[in-house]
């Protein structure tokens, strides 16, 4: 109908995640959704919509925008190669299953490519600095050392260097060259295009280690408002284990925020392309925040659950309480759920629909009383706020995807 109006209009193409919700997944999730496809060349406006105060959208959106001048590059084009993957329709890119050496004792194996799990790469350099830790590390352990792992660089533009790899019957996980002068997003879907499906794909944020050293970014003065405001729970994986990834992510120090939105443009491009059987973030010095985005990348892109997901709407005029302080609390009590989807909306008129696949809805029925979800259904009506939040575990249990979470939290210590 819009065509029908004539050839001189003109409409610009608006892009948002509206229920990202908060903290470092909302960063992580707002990257994947507009950052990738800012990174194809669509999108006139953006909106980052988080589930905190307004004007910490702003800076996560101009350094989205800002970019864009790494994450696409039209002077490196590449014309006549036939995509390897559907845009429009997810589908894993099919590889062969490999062993290749674990993190444990010597001679154990990690399986990966096929349908096995997206698996967690680290630098030798990164794993020494864990490794007397491993045991404490919970869900957010490293899986593979790059070092170890008999991995094939190659220059995807390199067709020599292709067509042996493609010779090779055996299976071999394979990445492209650190330094190789092209976007990584395009290195790594040409790569895609011209490997055999045979061989499984790492892929990395970015095409070089980083280098900077960057004191203020391991710190962890936690005295300012932004500080508190995207400081998270420990997961529930290493409570009470005396080992906690560094969990405050200062949205002061740009670096992180460039690094965090680059490597989830990237890989979280890639990934919902169907390519990738392997990540290595590497743009990130510190090597706990380095483990931890690459976990957290592959749950925000749907690639790999280890932990309870949010879907919570940004609050507008209509929202019936106070969606940052009753976000806080249901995610205390249930951030241990592993694979529990819990959506919170301010209000039914527009929650209901925009609660996606959440497994579990707390929405604002009337001015201080919440309607409970399962599914799309409400099930638990004009419950009194101050009781919501134990109706809400309440009905988890009913539905049998309640556990008990580990009881204490000892001392923080921080790995970067
Ligand atoms: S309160 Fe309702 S309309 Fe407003 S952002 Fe939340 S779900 Fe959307």
């Amino acid at each position: 109908r819009l065509n029908e109006l004539g050839t001189d209009w003109s409409y610009p193409v608006h892009l948002g995640v509206t229920e990202a919700g908060e903290g470092e997944d909302a960063r992580i999730k707002s990257a994947i959704g507009i950052g990738s496809l800012l990174a194809d060349g669509i999108g006139d406006t953006i909106r980052v919509s988080l589930t905190e105060d307004s004007p910490h959208e702003i800076p996560v959106a101009k350094a989205l925008i800002e970019n864009i001048k790494k994450t696409s590059n039209n002077e490196h084009r590449t014309s006549n190669i036939e995509l390897s993957f559907d845009p429009f329709s997810y589908q894993r890119r099919p590889s062969e299953t490999l062993a290749v050496g674990g993190i444990g004792d010597p001679g154990d194996q990690v399986r990966l490519g096929g349908a096995e799990l997206i698996r967690v790469v680290v630098s030798q350099s990164n794993f020494d600095k864990m490794a007397h830790k491993i045991d404490k590390m919970g869900d957010y352990k490293p899986e593979i050392v790059y070092e170890l792992a008999d991995i094939k660089e190659v220059d995807p533009r390199d067709e020599n260097a292709i067509a042996r790899l493609n010779e090779n019957s055996t299976s071999q996980l394979v990445t492209v060259k650190d330094e190789v002068d092209l976007p990584v997003i395009s290195a790594f879907r040409l790569l895609a295009t011209r490997l055999h499906p045979r061989h499984p794909i790492l892929l990395k944020d970015a095409l070089r280690r980083s280098t900077a050293n960057d004191k203020a970014r391991m710190t962890n003065d936690e005295r300012s408002p932004n500080d508190r405001m995207t400081k998270e729970q420990p997961d529930a994986s290493i409570r009470g284990s005396g080992f906690v990834i560094p969990s405050t992510f200062d949205i002061r120090h740009s670096s992180f925020l460039q690094t965090l939105l680059t490597a989830s443009t990237n890989i979280g491009s890639l990934l919902c392309d169907g390519i990738g059987d392997a990540i290595l973030v590497q743009g990130e010095e510190a090597p706990g925040q380095a483990l931890r985005l690459s976990y957290n990348v592959l749950q925000a892109a749907g690639s790999r659950i280890f932990k309870t997901d949010y879907v919570a709407c940004p609050s507008c005029g209509r929202t019936l309480f106070n969606l940052q302080t009753t976000t806080a609390k249901i995610k205390e009590a249930t951030s241990h759920l592993k694979g529990v989807k819990i959506a919170i909306m301010g209000c039914i008129v527009n929650g209901p629909g925009e609660m996606a696949d959440a497994d579990f809805g707390y929405v604002g029925g009337a001015p201080g009383k919440v309607n409970l979800y399962v599914g799309k259904t409400a099930v638990k009506f004009n419950i009194p706020e101050a009781e919501a939040v134990d109706r809400l575990k309440d009905l988890i249990r009913e539905h049998g995807k309640w556990t008990e979470p580990a009881s204490t939290v000892r001392g923080l210590e921080v790995v970067s």
